[in-house]
């Protein structure tokens, strides 16, 4: 039994002394090959959450990802996840991009105001954080070092309202009752996002800038989500209760499109042709946003760039995962807050 013992002891203390020496030699292999190389020749890994794949526009930024991904000159491997729209479900996938030990996080928040718990996480992996489209709070972008590609929030608005302002000026008729007065409505994509809020107010703060003197048909803005179908149902209520309404915004194409099968509905904005039309305006420049306005069917949308959004989140989130500056050797700048990288708007129209 003793001999036994002794024996069983020094067993363990040598499978002690391999495994530490097997933990040394593995720790050297991983300084060396994260440390030096720069990542140039085994490549680096993007871990990609997005708040929902059944999006259009952020569709349009996936697929631009993959393909400046395909064409970068550092290996890239994407791994991407859907959120579908649900923020428990985004942050299990956070833990499971960090345990794989992806090289960067890459954030496309379901919830922008949950945001810091994904932050905290990333600094506690040590995982740089590039967030993108949905804005997180300024203090939740430093408080992990990370960085945040989008939009100007109230540009999109500023256009739709100029837009509108223009389409008023060249058409007398657009007044249908002769008021003088924009009957309208707005159509926002969900209270609280910054998105959606900046585009529900700039559009209207700058028609009225332009001069136009606009009346809310229903008072306020309607919640649609920015889904087109929400948008349809109410707006067939709106023009059961307002049929004197003269034009409408919406904070994204997908509404408009809902508001413009309501208005076919009852024989408006039909075609080119159409005798009864009033101006839709919405926001993305979708393949669909798109097509209504070439068939004569919606006035008018703001191009929200996907191509040049991907293009901008691959060249950044390579940086960050190689540890470089995030801009170095881009042609990107930094905002005027300093955490923020802004890809323009355009407006399009008929
Ligand atoms: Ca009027």
């Amino acid at each position: 039994m003793k001999v036994k013992a002794t024996t069983a002891r020094r067993m363990t203390r040598l499978l002690t002394l391999a495994l530490t020496l097997a933990v040394l030699i593995g720790t050297a292999a991983c300084v060396n090959s994260g440390g030096g190389s720069g990542g140039s020749s085994d490549g680096v890994t993007f871990g990609v959450l997005i708040y929902k794949y059944d999006d259009t526009y952020i569709s349009t930024v996936r697929a631009a990802i993959e393909k400046y991904a395909a064409e970068s000159p550092t290996a890239i491997a994407l791994d991407m996840q859907d959120g579908q729209g649900d923020q428990a479900k985004q942050n299990d996938q956070l833990d499971v991009l960090i345990q794989k030990g992806v090289d960067v996080l890459v954030i496309n928040a379901v919830d922008a105001g949950s945001a810091q718990g994904l932050a905290d996480k990333a600094v506690e992996a040590g995982i740089p954080a590039v967030f993108f489209n949905r804005e997180p709070a300024k203090s939740v972008i430093e408080s992990c070092s990370g960085i945040f590609i989008g939009t100007t929030a109230s540009e999109a608005g500023v256009m739709q309202g100029d837009l509108l302002a223009d389409l008023w000026e060249k058409n007398p008729d657009y007044d249908r009752n002769e008021d003088g007065i924009v009957q309208f409505a707005v159509f926002k994509g969900e209270p609280g996002n910054p998105e959606a809020e900046a585009r529900t107010s700039y559009a209207q703060s700058q028609a009225e800038a332009r001069g136009l003197r606009l009346d809310n048909v229903n008072g306020e803005p309607l919640v649609a989500n920015w889904m087109t179908d929400q948008a349809q149902s109410q707006m067939e209520a709106v023009l059961a209760a307002h049929d004197d309404i003269e034009a409408v915004f919406a904070n994204n194409d997908d509404m408009a499109l809902g508001v413009i099968a309501a208005l076919n509905s009852i024989g408006f904005n039909t075609g080119p042709d159409s005798e009864q039309w009033i101006p839709v305006i919405g926001v993305d420049a979708t393949d669909a946003g798109l097509e209504a306005i070439n068939t004569g069917k919606m006035a008018a949308t703001v191009k929200q760039d996907g191509d040049a959004m991907g293009k901008a989140i691959v060249a950044i989130a390579t940086n960050a995962a190689l540890k470089n500056e995030y801009l170095q050797g881009t042609e990107y700048k930094l905002a005027e807050d300093g955490v923020s990288v802004r890809i323009p708007y355009a407006p399009v129209q008929q």
